[in-house]
């Protein structure tokens, strides 16, 4: 039976879980025993406190979904883990896990591949293939804490996928990962990065999760930013910054914007400027501009930008009045951005 089809436990709280227990005419207490193992990220035939028959009825009827580590690379540098996680279709995505000194944190994938084109991103080479279930979200935390042995306190929702594009089943995993119950990961340290769905970040605003939004801005001007985000055609940057106002005040969250690096393209001192004029004019509150010099992709024509250009963008920011950081790169001997082990996987299986 595809796994896809069974019910989907992982996507479920723990209510949920007690009365589909419940109606299968098991005891309700036995809902709280596979949670526990569920967010241990044991499956049915290691939850040994449940009677073996249970165990049989639940793993030909039920899915726990959790993306199963197909390959893991380590960086000697720093540490950080990048996993490749296959899913119960067969599909791949991908994970990264960061140590800082305030804990650990993971960028999950919300979404098989992407649908918005962005020039320089790995992740949207071949299209979206599918959406990610909320089960399949939250898993690769389960996965991966299960995995280091270790508890995960950060998420950032800055992995391959467009969260915004799968908008019911990102709100149904943001729910998921804050139950105390569960993983218990406070709205506080969650961040969701999108490249600018103008009617779904109105739509986040108005949930009033207080999760920080990263916003991909990676131009100043209409004509270079739709050159690259082909979503900019639908949503320019006066209609985004309008609606990244709207996100600040209804939930009292500040903004971070996303700005990539690529050499010629976007890493000028005009550019820079522009930007700190655009960020000032529109704006209504203080935000903060992670510069992130571009990991350059090889399908892709696109070149890094320089540190010295890089350190000279942030000095035209920061002389302009608006908070902005050159953000280290984590990782740098696996290639630890997105989208591209998961590209080296699927032309492999393609041949
Ligand atoms: N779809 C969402 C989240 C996933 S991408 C978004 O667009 O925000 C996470 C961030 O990485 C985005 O800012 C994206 O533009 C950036 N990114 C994608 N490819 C990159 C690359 N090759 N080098 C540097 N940043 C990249």
């Amino acid at each position: 039976m595809n796994e896809l089809i069974k019910e989907d436990f992982l996507s479920l709280d723990l209510a949920e879980l007690q009365a589909k227990i419940v109606s299968y005419g098991f005891p309700k207490y036995r809902a709280k025993q596979i949670f526990d193992w569920m967010y241990k990220g044991k499956d049915f035939s290691q939850m040994i406190n449940l009677p073996e028959k249970m165990r049989e009825f639940l793993a030909g009827n039920a899915s726990l979904n959790l993306p199963v580590i197909q390959k893991k690379l380590v960086s000697g540098i720093d540490g950080t883990a990048k996993y490749l996680l296959r899913l119960s279709d067969g599909n791949y995505i991908e994970s990264v896990l960061m140590r800082y000194k305030y804990g650990l944190s993971i960028c999950v994938s919300s979404q098989c591949g992407c649908r918005m084109g962005c020039r320089f991103c790995a992740s949207t080479i071949g299209g979206k293939v599918r959406d990610l279930l909320p089960s399949e979200i939250l898993g690769q935390i389960v996965a991966v804490s299960a995995d280091c042995g270790e508890r995960i306190s950060h998420v950032v929702m800055m992995g391959i996928g467009e969260p915004l594009d799968n908008y019911d089943n990102v709100i149904a995993f943001l729910r998921l990962v804050n139950l105390p119950e569960g993983l218990n990961i406070g709205y506080r340290n969650i961040s969701l990065s999108t490249c600018g769905l103008v009617p779904n970040i109105l739509r986040l605003a108005k949930e009033k999760f207080p999760i920080t939004l990263s916003v991909s801005l990676h131009a100043s001007d209409d004509s270079t930013r739709s050159a690259i985000m082909p979503v900019n055609n639908r949503y320019p940057i006066a209609e985004l910054l309008s609606a990244c106002n709207s996100y600040q005040n209804d939930t009292g969250r500040r903004i971070s914007f996303e700005y990539t690096l690529i050499s010629g393209k976007n890493d000028s001192r005009a550019a820079a400027e522009k930007l700190a004029a655009i960020l000032k004019k529109y704006m209504e509150k203080s935000v903060h501009v992670n510069l992130i010099p571009l990991n350059p992709v090889t399908e892709r024509d696109f070149k890094t930008t320089t540190p010295a250009f890089a350190e000279a963008f942030c000095r035209t920011l920061l002389k302009n009045g608006v908070n902005a950081t050159v953000r280290r790169t984590l990782g740098p001997d696996i290639n630890a951005s997105c989208g591209q082990l998961r590209r080296s996987e699927t032309a492999k299986s393609d041949k």
